[in-house]
């Protein structure tokens, strides 16, 4: 049986979790507040006190955590998952984060001899609950042979895009898109209402109309109801996407318009405390 470990028990991470131990791996799992882990001990998942631990002994490692400063957190370090790691073991960073430090990460795996596949996701909550992500990788297609049961165990489709750092880059630009889409509705929304608009009336023509894009579409109802608790993806990791899409941009020689904008707009709403509410709640940046 395949020893595989996890790091990260997030929105995302819960249902990758559930889904490794129902397909028989044999899971260590690590977050940095246990208590999210201890659940997944009655079902078998062994659960590990530090990254380093976690990483000791297992053949797949995989890591889904909020962003760089994290996945730097779970890595680096004494007691990170790189000082455990045996030579061999195949690392799968599954997180958002910026290309950069997605080859930093593959780099120092080569070192340690291990092989690396970045392999963020496209799906939320629902999807990682019923192994219905679509994986987006860069990385040799030997590693993601070599781990494809591990990937299909979480996924319903698996898609090479290229070298170390593709998955990464594509992702950002996947996510930048959206950010800017629900950032112009937020804006649509506020002028309609300011213009004194028949708010009954508009919000049909939105989603019947050109400019209902499927984000659109998916969080206008939680925007018509101010429901943003019970997040499927967070406001603030919506925004750092849309930001570490700008850098990327600038460290190409490309100055993106919108998307810093966009990145404002997600600014607004977090100064209001929507951090941690699902990033629909873009939609109160411009509300009193
Ligand atoms: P989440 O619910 O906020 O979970 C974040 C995870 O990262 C938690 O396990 C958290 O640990 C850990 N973490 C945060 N800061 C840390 C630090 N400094 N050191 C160690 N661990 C840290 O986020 P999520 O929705 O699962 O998203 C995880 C990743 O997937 C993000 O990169 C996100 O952009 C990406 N993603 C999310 C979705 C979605 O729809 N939710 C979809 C696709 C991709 P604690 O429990 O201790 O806070």
């Amino acid at each position: 049986m395949t020893k595989v470990t996890l790091m990260g028990l997030g929105i995302m991470g819960q249902g990758m979790a559930g889904n490794l131990l129902q397909k028989g791996f044999e899971i260590t799992l690590y977050n940095r507040t246990s208590s999210k882990a201890e659940p997944f001990a009655a079902q078998g998942a062994t659960i590990a006190k530090t990254p380093r631990q976690a990483a000791t002994g297992t053949e797949v490692i995989l890591s889904m955590v909020g962003d760089d400063n994290a996945s730097r957190e779970v890595w680096l370090g004494d007691e990170g998952a790189l000082a455990g790691v045996q030579s061999g073991a195949i690392l799968i960073e599954c997180s958002t984060l910026t290309p950069a430090w997605i080859h930093e990460l593959a780099d120092l795996a080569i070192e340690r001899g291990c092989k690396f596949l970045d392999s963020p996701v496209a799906g939320s909550k629902e999807a990682a609950a019923n192994a219905q992500l679509a994986l987006l990788i860069g990385g040799e297609t030997d590693t993601i042979e070599q781990a494809r049961p591990v990937l299909e165990a979480i996924s319903r489709r698996i898609v090479h895009l290229g070298p170390t750092g593709a998955g990464a880059t594509w992702k950002l630009i996947n996510n930048m898109m959206m950010a800017v889409q629900l950032a112009a509705l937020s804006e649509g929304l506020a002028l309609a209402e300011a213009a004194q608009l028949d708010m009954e009336q508009i919000i049909p023509l939105i989603l019947n109309g050109a400019s209902a894009s499927m984000i659109v579409q998916g969080k206008l109802p939680r925007i018509l109801e101010r429901r943003y608790d019970d997040t499927d993806f967070a406001l603030k990791w919506m925004q750092k996407d849309a930001r570490y899409a700008a850098e990327l941009a600038d460290s190409l020689g490309l100055s993106l318009k919108t998307v810093p904008a966009a990145v404002e707009v997600f600014q607004m709403a977090r100064d209001k405390g929507l951090d941690d509410m699902d990033f629909a709640a873009v939609a109160e940046a411009f509300r009193e």
